[in-house]
Order: structure tokens, then sequence, then C-alpha cells
């Protein structure tokens, strides 16, 4: 669709909860975003110091999760990549699939205050607009963001509250307790199905 406005959720999704769909709706809603598009990592260097599931789960959850909404998709060039992700490439590979369409890189304010460590952050502006969602626990304001940034690079939007993070959706699986109405109710199930998070290792491969 030619000058479409894409939004971009980039995440480990491991597992997708409420809160992710919340921020993703909230913003296109703000935005007037035509789509939102989550994009699973390939193999998250911020999360290298615990075991992550494996990609497919992860990238099947966020398909089952945004499956009823019709502006919501999902894409697999992180998960393909097969590599470490950095959020350059993500949108390298989006801006490629989607020459025409203007992208919104939506992450949360733990995420973008932690900007100046990506690579190649110039360039990183010229392919999408930045919005920054709060979320509970998170105070954002301009003044906290890393000097230097382009001017309208970066918007701070806030979310209802919502203190729903996957490290807690994990812990509740693996202590027994529900995740119900945390997460989409497919994600419930095939969390369950796939014996996901229980023993804190990740399940093998789906499939085997
Ligand atoms: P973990 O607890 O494993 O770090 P997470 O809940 O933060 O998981 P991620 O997959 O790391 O989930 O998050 C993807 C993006 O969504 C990040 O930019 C994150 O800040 C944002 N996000 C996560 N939870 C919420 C929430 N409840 N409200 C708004 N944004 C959120
Ligand atoms: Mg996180």
């Amino acid at each position: 669709m030619a000058g479409s406005r894409l939004g971009v959720m980039g995440g480990t999704f491991d597992p997708v909860h409420h809160g992710h769909l919340v921020a993703a709706s909230e913003v296109a809603s703000l935005f007037g975003l035509d789509e939102v598009v989550f994009v699973p990592t390939g193999e998250p260097w911020q999360k290298a110091d615990r075991q992550v599931s494996h990609a497919e789960d992860r990238y099947l959850m966020t398909v089952i999760a945004t499956a009823s909404n019709p502006r919501f998709s999902v894409s697999r060039v992180d998960v393909d990549r097969g590599t470490t992700t950095y959020t350059i490439d993500t949108l390298t590979d989006l801006h490629r699939q989607r020459p025409d369409a203007d992208l919104f890189f939506i992450t949360g304010a733990d995420a973008l205050a932690q900007i100046v460590g990506w690579r190649d952050t110039e360039h990183l502006f010229d392919l999408a607009h930045f919005v920054g969602v709060t979320r509970p626990g998170y105070q954002l304001a301009t003044a906290d963001l890393p000097a230097g940034l382009p001017e309208d690079a970066v918007s701070l939007v806030e979310i209802p509250a919502l203190a729903i993070s996957s490290t807690d959706c994990r812990d509740r699986v693996r202590r027994g307790q529900p995740v119900w109405y945390l997460v989409p109710d497919g994600v419930v199930q095939y969390i369950e199905k796939r014996g996901l998070y229980r023993d804190g290792l990740p399940a093998s491969p789906p499939g085997q």
C-alpha cells in the first residue's frame, strides 16, 4: 500500500502478553497506523543471561495472539536471519520489503533508554520514527532520553497501566500459577501444550 503507516513492534515475546497487544493497539490509534507488524527476535542479545524459548515457539505464540486483529501481522525477518537481532537490521529488512511505508518502531521505555547502545544509531532514525511507550515502573521523560537524538525522532506515549511482563508470566507458569487473562487464551493453551517455562529450560524445538 503506497504511503501506508506501518507500526513495527519488536520483542522477544517469550511469551507475548496483553501489555504488548495494548501497546500496539494504542500506538496504532494515536498515530493513525494502518497496520502493526510484530517482529519476534532471533537470538536476543539483551537476554544472553537466560535461556530464551525457541524462535519458532515465540513466533507461533505471536501469530496466535495477533490472529484475530486484521491490522496486526507477524514478520519472520528476525527469526529467519538466525543471528543476534539488531533493530537496524529489522528496520532495514522491513524497509526493503515495504519501501513506500513510513515505519514507526514501537518500543518500551526500558528499551528506548538503551538506544545509545544500538549500532548505527543515526541511520536508525532515518529508517523509522521511534515511539517509546511507558509501562508501569518506568517513568520516561524527554529529559531522560540520550542527548543528541535528532529532533522529532522520538515520541513518548503513556499506555494504560498494564503491569504485565513476560518475566512474570514465565515465573507464574513455573510456580503453577495461572496466566489466564495476562496472555491471550490461545497462548495459555500453547504454553501448556508445548510444556514451556515449566522447569526454567526451553522445551525441545516444536515438531520434535
Ligand atoms: P521480559 O520480561 O522477558 O523482558 P517483556 O514483557 O519486557 O519481557 P519483551 O518481549 O521484552 O517483553 O517486550 C517487547 C517490547 O514491549 C519491549 O519494548 C517492551 O518494553 C514492551 N513491553 C513489554 N511489556 C509491556 C507492557 N506491559 N506495556 C507496554 N509495553 C510493554
Ligand atoms: Mg523486556
